[in-house]
C-alpha cells in the first residue's frame, strides 16, 4: 500500500485551512456502516477525531467482492484515496477509495455494535466498545474538552495545580465511607494481644486508605502558594446507587488564601460559567448530536446558566422557601436537616429556575474546618445547585483561627494526632482563606445532558460493579 500520511477525519471534514478536494488522502478508523450495491460500496468510517464519519466510495469491479466482504461493521481499516465533492446527499466530501487495508475485522455474527441504536443500559455491559459509539465519542471528547478548559482556567489565572495524594492516613475529612488500602492478608493478618489488627505490620505502618477529598492538603498549598487548585480522583465506599454517585469519580478543588465566603462564591460562578461557555464555543458538533439525540433543550439551557446571574440566598431563607411551598416531600424539611435532592432541585427548578447558591449552612451538618459565624449556629458553607444535577459545587471559607478550629475538631472526637500538620497552619502563620470541590462527572452531566454519572466516565465504578 502506497505510503501517505494519515489525516484525521475531522481535517477532511472540517479543514481550517486551504481545502484538501483532490488531495490523495490516508484515512485510518473503524466501519461505523457499509451499504451499496453490485457496482459500489458506500463505506463510513469514522476515527474518533469528530463525531461525524466520512464516507469511503469502493468501486466493486476494481476491488473485487470477495475483497470487499471483511469491511463489516466494527472492521479496521486503512484507505487511500481522492478525496472529492460528494455527488450524494448527507456530506460534502468522499474519498474515492484506491486502496484499502483491513487492520482488523469484525464478525458480524458477533460484534455486539451492530448499527442500530443501543439503549444505555446495553453499552454499560461493553464499556470496552461503547466509546466506539457516537454517543460515548461525543462524551469522551466533551470530557477531555471540559478537563483541558478546568487547567486553561485556573493556568490563566496564576493558580498553581497540586497533586495531593490518593493514599492517605487521616479519615478526618468525614466526606464519606472510605476504601482501606492494606497489603495485609486478608485470611490472616496479623493481631494485638487484644485480637484486633496489627496495622503497625501493615505497609504504612498504619491504618490508611483512598482519599475521599484534596482539600486538607491543597489548603497547605494556598498557604505558601497563595491560589492553588487540585484535579483527581477520589474514592467513596457510598452504598448508595444513585445516579449522581460514583464510587470513584474526579474532582476539581481550588483553594485561595485571602478570600472570604462572597470571593469564593464569585470564582465558582464565574468558573462554571466560562466552562459552560467553553462546552458552547468548542464542543458544538458534540452538542448538537446530544442535544437532537437525548435532550432537546441541552443547548438552551447550557446558554442559560452563561446568561443569567446565579440566585445567591441562605439556607435559612431556603428552609422558609421550602416550608412555605406547600409541597409534598420525601423528607421532611426543619431547619438543622440537610437538604436531599428533591429540596434543592425544587428550590433550582421549581422556584427560582436558574442555578442557585446557599450558604450559611447549619454548623450540625457540615465539617469540622468550615468557618463559624458569629451566630454561633451557622458556618460559611456554599453549595452551588444546578438544574437536574442538585449539587455541583460544595465548598466553604475554611476557620483559620486555632482556637475555635481546635476546639470544634476536639468537640467532634477528631483523633488530634491525625490532624497535628493541618492545625500547625492555623499556628504558623494562618491566614483566611476559602476553596470549593467541584464534582467533575456532575459538570460533565450537565454539559452533556446525558442522566446517569455511570455514562460520563469511560468505566464507572459503582458498588458491585469493577468490570473493565
Ligand atoms: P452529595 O450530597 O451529592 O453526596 P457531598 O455533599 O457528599 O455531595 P462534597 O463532599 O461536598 O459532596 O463533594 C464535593 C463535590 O463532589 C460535590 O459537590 C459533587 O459535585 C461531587 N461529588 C460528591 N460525591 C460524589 C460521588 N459519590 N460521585 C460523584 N460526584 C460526587
Ligand atoms: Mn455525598
Amino acid at each position: 500500500m502506497e505510503q501517505i500520511k494519515r489525516s484525521p477525519i475531522k481535517d477532511l471534514l472540517m479543514p481550517t485551512g486551504e481545502s484538501p478536494v483532490g488531495r490523495q488522502v490516508n484515512v485510518k478508523g473503524w466501519v461505523r456502516t457499509k451499504r451499496g450495491n453490485k457496482n459500489v460500496a458506500f463505506i463510513a468510517l469514522n476515527d474518533g477525531s469528530i463525531i461525524h464519519n466520512i464516507q469511503i466510495v469502493a468501486d466493486v469491479q476494481r476491488f473485487g467482492e470477495d475483497a470487499l466482504k471483511p469491511i463489516t461493521t466494527g472492521a479496521c481499516l486503512s484507505v487511500n484515496g481522492t478525496l472529492v465533492k460528494s455527488q450524494g446527499q448527507g456530506q460534502q466530501v468522499e474519498i474515492q477509495a484506491n486502496e484499502i487495508l483491513v487492520y482488523g475485522s469484525a464478525d458480524p455474527e458477533t460484534y455486539p455494535l451492530q448499527k442500530k441504536g443501543h439503549s444505555l443500559e446495553f453499552l454499560r455491559e461493553i464499556a470496552h466498545l461503547r466509546p466506539r459509539t457516537n454517543t460515548f465519542g461525543a462524551v469522551l471528547r466533551m470530557r477531555h474538552a471540559m478537563a483541558f478548559a478546568i487547567h486553561k482556567y485556573f493556568n490563566d489565572k496564576g493558580f498553581y495545580n497540586i497533586h495531593s495524594p490518593i493514599i492517605t492516613a487521616s479519615d478526618a475529612e468525614g466526606a464519606g465511607a472510605m476504601f482501606r488500602v492494606t497489603t495485609l492478608d486478608a485470611k490472616n493478618p496479623p493481631l494485638k494481644e487484644d485480637g484486633s489488627v496489627n496495622f503497625a505490620e501493615d505497609f504504612f505502618g498504619k491504618p490508611t486508605s483512598l482519599t475521599v477529598s484534596g482539600q486538607l492538603e491543597a489548603e497547605l498549598g494556598a498557604l505558601a502558594l497563595s491560589n492553588v487548585y487540585t484535579f483527581g480522583p477520589t474514592f467513596r465506599a457510598e452504598n448508595s446507587n444513585t445516579p449522581r454517585h460514583l464510587a470513584e469519580f474526579w474532582m476539581i478543588e481550588p483553594e485561595m488564601a485571602f478570600y472570604d465566603i462572597n470571593d469564593d462564591m464569585d470564582l465558582a460562578e464565574d468558573f462554571l460559567k466560562f466552562l459552560v461557555r467553553y462546552a458552547l464555543d468548542n464542543c458544538m458538533n458534540d452538542l448538537q448530536f446530544l442535544n437532537n439525540m437525548y435532550d432537546k433543550e441541552l443547548i438552551e439551557r447550557l446558554q442559560f446558566v452563561v446568561d443569567n446571574k446565579f440566585e445567591r440566598l441562605t439556607y435559612t431563607e431556603a428552609i422558609g422557601i421550602l416550608i412555605e411551598s406547600n409541597q409534598i416531600w420525601e423528607f421532611p424539611v426543619s431547619w438543622g436537616s440537610d437538604l436531599q435532592a428533591e429540596h434543592e432541585r425544587y428550590l433550582v427548578e421549581q422556584h427560582f429556575k436558574k442555578p442557585v447558591i446557599l450558604t450559611g449552612y447549619p454548623i450540625g451538618i457540615k465539617a469540622f474546618y468550615m468557618k463559624q459565624n458569629d451566630d454561633g449556629k451557622t458556618v460559611r458553607a456554599m453549595d452551588v445547585l444546578f438544574p437536574r444535577i442538585g449539587e455541583i459545587i460544595g465548598g466553604s471559607q475554611r476557620e483559620e483561627e486555632y482556637d475555635i478550629l481546635y476546639k470544634r475538631i476536639k468537640d467532634l472526637n477528631i483523633p488530634e494526632e491525625e490532624m497535628w500538620w493541618y492545625l500547625d497552619t492555623r499556628r504558623f502563620g494562618s491566614a483566611p482563606h476559602s476553596g470549593f470541590g467541584l464534582g467533575f462527572e456532575r459538570l460533565m452531566l450537565f454539559v452533556t445532558g446525558m442522566t446517569n454519572i455511570r455514562d460520563v466516565i469511560p468505566f464507572p465504578r459503582t458498588p458491585q460493579n469493577a468490570e473493565f
